[in-house]
């Protein structure tokens, strides 16, 4: 009988929906289940590096992801305190031969839409809103899935893609809250022809200072660009989403070249996140449960991977799936371990160059800027083999 159950998705974020998609690819149905009212994104832009790329590909939804994005040229990486050049990735014809797709930037909005409009093309996916996933029981052969004032829903599974501060990942690894690391994300657009004329850079790039750095980079078609300022001032209580002055957002960066601080004073409607994270863990599965993207993973943005991996995930997903049809429990095993070292490795390296690349002061910047100006174009491309040349598919 569970064989003709639905799968149930929690949550109807990039994940979630990427999920579902891949999962129909395999003929599998699937329910996706989101707490909002709408499902959509929050957020403006985001990168997307050549692995997530080969997902859009698996998932059927390439070309859309293609039309949507903006290719930007290089990965720029500025010392904020000198406002001088450490290094600059080429990311042109080389970096797209080497690892067999591009790197870009794109509106959230944009890659949600690509990855929902092929789920409400698909006769095997039903997307339900206002579902607020409480909790799971389990009897072997079926999943009950808990809902707030609804009737329980049974699944062949559950995948429980809802986000950073999941319920299923309470009841099913009980870690607690996600760790505050400390660190204030302020972001913003900003007209392109607000941006200063000498940073309207085709570049996706930071500025690096002690304990603070600014991300910038074109999107919507060179419309607008995207700001990313980051001041690490060891708050320790996490905040989403509120709107904050441009005096607040200034204080972080005081110390920092003018040139560098002067991008902040373009950006309007600055809204403020302190960011969190989480040790990796090596069981996210239970029986006919499991964890999916920041549910399974949540990581600090500084290696902008942590969508990419929840799409590495949907395929990793769809994969086992559909090589293991008829045991759930072993297809949601080999998906775990396939995923459970690579993504950790990111969740570690993204605390990491947090604290040795972005947020670097003294000798340890002076170390970063002499290593990393030394690197060659190959030397780069070596160095983010392992992460850019992933497709879910490979551990
Ligand atoms: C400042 C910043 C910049 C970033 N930049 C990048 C980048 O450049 N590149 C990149 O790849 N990643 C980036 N990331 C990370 C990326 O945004 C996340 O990793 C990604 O969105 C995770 O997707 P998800 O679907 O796992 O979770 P979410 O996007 O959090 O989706 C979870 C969904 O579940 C729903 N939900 C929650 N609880 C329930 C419930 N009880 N019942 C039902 N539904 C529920 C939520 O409403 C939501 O829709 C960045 C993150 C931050 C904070």
């Amino acid at each position: 009988m569970a064989r003709t159950l639905p799968v149930i998705i929690a949550g109807g974020g990039i994940g979630g929906i990427a999920a579902a998609l891949g999962l129909a690819r395999k003929g599998i149905a699937s329910i996706v289940l989101e707490r909002a009212a709408e499902l959509g994104e929050i957020g403006a832009g985001i990168q997307i590096g050549p692995n997530a790329f080969h997902c859009f590909d698996y998932l059927g939804v390439g070309d859309q992801a293609r039309t949507r994005a903006v290719y930007i040229d290089h990965l720029r990486l500025m010392d904020a305190l000198s406002a001088e050049q450490i290094a600059a990735i080429p990311l042109e014809a080389d970096f797209r031969r080497r690892f067999g797709n591009p790197y870009a930037v794109v509106h959230r909005a944009d890659l949600h839409g690509a990855l929902l409009d092929a789920c409400r093309a698909s006769d095997l996916i039903e997307l339900r809103t206002r579902h607020n996933v409480l909790g799971y029981e389990q009897d072997g052969s079926s999943v009950r899935v808990l809902l707030e004032d609804r009737d329980p829903l049974d699944g062949r599974a559950l995948i429980a893609a809802d986000g950073l501060r999941s319920n299923l990942r309470a009841q099913l690894i009980g870690d607690g809250e996600p760790r505050v690391s400390g660190h204030t994300t302020y972001r913003s657009v900003i007209p392109a022809e607000r941006m200063p004329a000498d940073l309207r850079w085709n570049a996706a790039t930071l500025w690096a200072g002690p304990k603070c750095h600014i991300v910038h980079y074109p999107l919507k078609g060179w419309k607008v660009f995207n700001l990313v300022v980051t001041y690490h001032n060891d708050v320790e209580e996490a905040v989403t989403g509120k709107p904050v002055s441009k005096d607040e957002v200034r204080q972080g960066f005081e110390h920092i070249h003018p040139r560098a601080q002067q991008i902040i004073e373009h950006g309007e409607d600055w809204k403020l996140w302190v960011l969190c994270d989480r040790d990796p863990v090596l069981d996210w599965v239970d029986g006919r449960v499991a964890l999916l993207g920041d549910a399974a993973h949540p990581m600090l943005q500084y290696f902008a991977q942590g969508a990419c991996m929840a799409l590495e995930d949907a395929v990793c997903l769809s994969h086992m799936f559909g090589s293991h049809s008829d045991d759930i429990e072993t297809a949601l095993d080999r998906y775990q371990r396939q995923r459970r070292v690579r993504t950790a490795r990111v969740q570690l390296d993204s605390r990491l160059i947090g604290d040795y690349v972005y947020h670097a002061a003294g000798a340890v910047a002076e170390v970063r800027n002499q290593i990393m100006s030394g690197l060659s174009t190959d030397d780069w491309y070596d160095r983010l083999a392992w992460l850019y040349g992933g497709t879910g598919l490979d551990p």
